[in-house]
């Protein structure tokens, strides 16, 4: 792994070079959130913040995204076919992406990049994308992500890591990909020793602030059946309103929805972020209803994310602990106190009468 540095006043120059060979996305606040989007212009990044609202889990799987285009004309030569849509998928560079949300694109990957099946937008988008990350300095009171296998420094998933230090930031490079990218940005320079020092001091500080924690170390030994009988749901499930914020903001939600829409005489076909808390989501065209009562919603989002991902892919919890959903559920629903009551829990399977 290479150390190196820039001053945080050659950073723009650097920014405006690596746009010569890739599309930049960054953080850009408008009024008081911060998202990731394009960058035009390399004054518009915003690296002060504490987190985007919505993650950059987007950039790899779109809100809406065209999937495949079709005619509708009966007389023309190609009714009917579809056509994969085009999409550009030239090199492109995140900068600032948080380790907790680098980390969840990996989590997200099991299930969209696996021997058995391969997404294709979702792993091009992946193979062309070189993500710069930035720590945590300041993480929020709602992070807990040193308890489910990160930290605001964990270089998990990341090309290249930046250490913000007065005025100046330090470069882990990690990755073939990042080496790629310092060598586009052709100005970092070999990092001292004393620097490296001060960066480790600033990581340790950092780690140290996070007080949030939760325990998962009961949840792959509990019994599925029995967690999802567990008289406690009634209660976690009881002020919840279905409104899918949590699952929106989430960075390892992976969940969307097929629909066709046409103009005339051309379609397209669409797949669109859904939600496990939205009624439609599971409704059969039977006009039958799986997870018809919100109880089974809720339920299926806390036990997908806590017992089902952690049994079936062996990688832990599908949370990186970057606290959106504790910080927007406007009810206060709260992971950290679903996971501890899960994580506890001592029932039984309920008998079936
Ligand atoms: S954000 Fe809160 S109220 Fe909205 S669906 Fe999620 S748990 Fe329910
Ligand atoms: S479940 Fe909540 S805290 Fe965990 S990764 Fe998703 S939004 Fe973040």
């Amino acid at each position: 792994m290479k150390l190196l540095k820039i001053s945080k006043k050659d950073f723009s120059d650097v920014l405006n070079r690596l746009k010569d060979s890739y599309r930049l996305y960054g953080p850009v606040r408008k009024g008081n959130i911060v998202d990731f989007a394009p960058i035009e212009d390399v004054s518009d990044i915003d690296l002060s913040f504490q987190n985007s609202r919505l993650s950059p889990k987007s950039l790899f799987l779109p809100q809406s995204e065209r999937m495949f285009e079709y005619g509708l004309d009966p007389a023309g030569d190609e009714a009917h076919i579809l056509k994969e849509a085009s999409k550009d998928y030239s090199p492109k560079a995140v900068i600032g992406i948080r380790p907790c949300d680098a980390k969840a694109l990996e989590l997200v990957d099991a299930n969209f990049d696996t021997p058995e099946f391969r997404d294709p937008w979702w792993v091009k988008a992946r193979e062309t994308t070189t993500l710069v990350g930035l720590g945590c300095t300041s993480p929020c009171s709602t992070c807990f992500c040193t308890t489910v296998g990160g930290g605001p420094f964990d270089d998990a998933g990341l090309d290249v890591l930046l250490t913000e230090i007065n005025d100046a930031f330090l470069a882990r490079v990690l990755t073939e990909k990042g080496e790629k990218l310092i060598k586009a940005a052709n100005t970092f320079e070999p990092a001292e020793e004393e620097l490296v020092q001060k960066a480790t001091a600033i990581e340790q500080e950092a780690a140290g602030k996070i007080v949030s924690k939760v325990d998962t170390s009961r949840l792959a030994e509990i019994d599925t059946l029995a967690l999802h009988g567990a008289d406690f749901w009634e209660d976690v499930q009881f002020a919840c309103i279905n409104c899918g914020i949590c699952t929106y903001l989430c960075p390892t939600c992976w969940c969307f929805d097929i629909q066709d829409e046409t103009h005339g005489r051309v379609g397209c076909r669409m797949r669109n972020w859904d939600s496990c808390m939205f009624p439609l989501f599971t409704l059969h065209a039977s006009g039958h209803n799986p997870r018809g009562q919100k109880i089974q919603r809720v339920r299926q989002r806390f036990m997908h994310k806590l017992k089902y991902y952690v049994d079936t892919y062996k990688m832990g919890v599908a949370c990186v602990g970057c606290g959106r959903c504790v910080q927007h559920c406007p009810v206060n629903i709260d992971i950290r106190q679903v996971c501890r009551l899960m994580n506890e829990y001592e029932g039984k399977v309920p008998k079936v009468s």
